[in-house]
């Protein structure tokens, strides 16, 4: 937290056991050799692994290492880790030696019977395995726990299901890399070898002094306010004030910046949300498992510099109700090896072509899979924001732009497009398709999923979710339609028109996915039911697409998922779905039971005694008082009716069989029953002595950072 100038050169990475590190440390065959395993995908043997091993140990104790961690990624959402010293038994010196074997490096046990397996796994069968992911650097983290050496792990049972985000990502990255070669050797690429999916990831977050956090149990315990009036508008907005903010957030920002530089995660963009209070990060893209690894190192520094400043991170998707929640855009694109972007409408009409089958094949993908889509992003905290006017709707569909637009419409219409809106003409030298302009396209903030220049981005995804779910789910449904049109294409005998053709039906058979317009209009649901979009509401109704026939038929197809595996995923999140519900209604019963209605108490009782007071003394009007007192009283009856009711639904759910059952009991009855109890204590707040009132209210937290 120095006030030096800091070196970033000389910073960045320097905790990561990185590319440059490994080549100045590692015998040259070594190295190679790994480089060679990284490539290719294949395990790494056990004589060069001890030597890695051995190598990055010393780097590690180096830079203060003491312990070692396969960090890996269960369906808790969060990562988990298990700490190992590097020392090894004494030896009769009594002296220890620091050891860390190729085995140890590449293979960890944890006991997994405390991670979610959604039955794929006994309880009593406790194994687990980690393995080193060797595509995603080993890095260094230093915190109140000393510096511990960080290994970036897959996490499986026993028996080889994934129980983790990361074993089914780096699968799915593998078929959308297969399936993308495929597509661009019938285009005549010879030269690249390798198409691996790019992914950068803009978080949101919410920044709040930390005394405040602590004095509101709902936030610690939930993560999000369960009651809470909204404070009267632009009562704390002024200048001074907010300069006061942007000094400590500032000094905030800069701590994260270092951190996660020296962690190698490239933080480039920062600036203030919609919302107050809120902020967003945003790192240069890298490739989909790095991408995901850094976003939960992204989260966990988030937080663990925002305790040092005195502050809380709010991860949540929703913290304060009537405020801007927090999403995670997850920019997506297709790159080579060498370099070249699928996604970049080019300048050549070779290129064109390919890029046109690119997003016709996107568009298919979308169309077929938009519950699947969906789902991936479907999470407890999202539901609270989904579909309000602030965050994407509930409907997925793609916006393409004025410019796209046009040419599928002439697609479309007339089999051929012979010209680019904005203006111009340009020469393709093919006639049936036209070059493109970037960023001849206006923004649409509305949509899911639009296409951004060269990229597409999926702004569905939960500020508090781990990103790895959608990337399973874009680039394995991308790779099922990159993988159709190969099949078709490869077998033609006029490569030309089968291509021409394929494009035109394509945009005919699925263009009912785009959609350019606003999608926080009311119109919109009502056209989207037209077209036949699925309108997935909440999170309990988006989950059974994991286990469909067409997802099911589709990971199996790309060795992503077996069915078992989805099913156990679908049982995990109806029992997240059930857990987190019934944390929040016990935190809500608790904060009403146990703070507002003794605080509302001792209101009234003030207030009586006022009344008394005032009659007592000089026989004066208490019409007002005695009206407060009425109105107060009531709201507080209506409390007690409405929380007898929240303990009787947050009963019968909890009675339920299955998970499934329970997921839908809570939301059907305990929601509800939530909501009808947060409407007389939000009046109350309104009316109570601020004095009295047991915890910080909207303005303090958001205001007062
Ligand atoms: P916006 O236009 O939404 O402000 P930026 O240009 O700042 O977006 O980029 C947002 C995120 O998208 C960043 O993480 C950036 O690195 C990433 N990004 C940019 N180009 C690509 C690409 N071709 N593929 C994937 N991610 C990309
Ligand atoms: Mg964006």
């Amino acid at each position: 937290m120095s006030n030096d100038n800091m070196d970033v050169e000389a910073i960045f990475g320097e905790n990561v056991f990185n590319d440059a590190t490994m080549q100045e440390r590692l015998p040259k065959k070594t190295y190679q050799k790994l480089k060679e395993t990284i490539r290719s995908g294949r395990d790494l043997d056990s004589t060069t692994a001890d030597v890695v091993a051995h190598e990055m140990k010393e780097w590690a104790i180096e830079k203060g290492a003491t312990h070692y961690t396969h960090w890996f990624q269960p369906l808790t959402g969060v990562t988990a880790e298990k700490h190992d010293a590097f020392i090894s038994a004494p030896m009769e010196s009594g002296k220890v030696l620091m050891s860390f074997s190729g085995k140890e490096l590449i293979k960890g046990e944890p006991d997994a019977s405390s991670f979610p397996s959604g039955g794929l796994r006994a309880t009593f069968e406790a194994r687990g395995y980690t393995a080193w992911d060797c595509t995603s650097p080993a890095f260094v983290r230093k915190d109140a726990a000393g510096a511990t050496l960080c290994i970036p792990t897959a996490f499986c049972s026993y028996t080889g299901e994934a129980l983790d985000q990361k074993t089914p990502l780096l699968r799915s990255m593998e078929a959308i890399g297969a399936q993308a070669l495929r597509l661009i050797r019938l285009f005549g690429n010879n030269t690249s070898t390798r198409v691996t999916p790019s992914v950068g990831i803009e978080q949101e977050y919410f920044l709040i002094d930390r005394k405040n956090f602590l004095a509101r149990k709902d936030l610690v315990y939930t993560g999000r306010t369960l009651i809470g009036a909204m404070p009267p508008k632009g009562q704390e907005m002024d200048d001074h004030y907010f300069g006061a903010i942007r000094e400590r957030v500032a000094a905030f920002m800069r701590d994260v910046n270092e951190e996660l530089w020296k962690l190698g995660v490239s933080a480039k963009t920062q600036h203030n949300e919609v919302a107050p209070a809120q902020h967003e990060l945003a790192p240069i893209y890298a490739e989909a498992n790095v991408a995901v690894d850094h976003n939960q190192l992204i989260m966990e520094t988030l937080k663990k510099i925002a305790n040092r400043h005195g502050l809380q991170c709010l991860l949540h998707e929703k913290p304060f109700r009537g405020v801007n929640g927090s999403g995670k855009h997850n920019n997506w694109s297709l790159v080579t090896n060498d370099g070249i972007n699928l996604l970049d409408p080019g300048k050549t009409p070779h290129d064109n072509i390919q890029f046109i089958l690119v997003l016709c094949c996107i568009l298919k993908a979308v169309d077929e899979h938009s519950e699947l889509l969906r789902e991936s992003a479907a999470d407890f905290g999202n539901d609270q924001r989904l579909g309000g006017d602030e965050a994407p709707p509930a409907i997925i569909s793609v916006f393409l732009g004025d410019q796209l637009q046009d040419v599928l419409t002439q697609l479309i219409n007339t089999g051929t497009a012979t010209h680019s809106l904005a203006g111009q003409k340009l020469d393709t030298g093919v006639s049936t398709l036209p070059d493109f302009m970037k960023d001849a396209t206006d923004r649409n903030r509305t949509s899911p999923f639009a296409f951004t220049g060269n990229k597409f981005e999926f702004r569905s995804v939960g500020s508090e979710d781990n990103v790895g779910e959608a990337n399973i789910v874009i680039n394995t449904i991308v790779a099922e339609a990159f993988a159709d049109v190969c099949d078709e294409l490869e077998k033609a005998e006029d490569f030309e028109l089968a291509v021409h053709d394929m494009i035109k039906r394509l945009a005919r058979e699925h263009q009912r996915i785009v959609f350019n317009g606003n999608g926080y209009a009311p119109e919109w649901a009502e056209e989207a039911k037209k077209r036949g979009l699925p309108i997935v509401q909440d999170m309990v109704d988006a989950i059974p697409a994991l286990t469909s026939d067409s997802s099911v038929a589709l990971f199996e197809r790309f060795g992503v998922f077996t069915r078992s595996e989805l099913e156990s995923r679908e049982e995990i999140e109806y029992e997240i779905y059930a857990k987190k519900s019934n944390i929040e209604a016990r935190t809500m019963r608790d904060v009403i039971r146990k703070q507002i209605i003794p605080a509302v108490i001792r209101y009234t009782t003030a207030l009586a005694d006022s009344i008394n007071a005032v009659r007592a003394a000089v026989d004066g009007d208490v019409s007002t008082q005695s009206e407060m007192l009425l109105e107060v009283s009531d709201l507080l009856s209506d409390t007690r009716v409405a929380l007898a009711a929240l303990e009787d639904a947050t009963n019968e759910a909890n009675e339920k069989g299955s998970q499934k059952e329970r997921a839908i009991c809570f939301r059907d009855k305990v929601v509800p029953a939530m909501e009808a109890l947060r409407k007389p204590v939000d009046r109350l707040e309104m009316l109570v002595d601020k004095e009295i009132w047991p915890m910080p209210s909207y303005g303090d937290m958001i205001f007062e950072v």
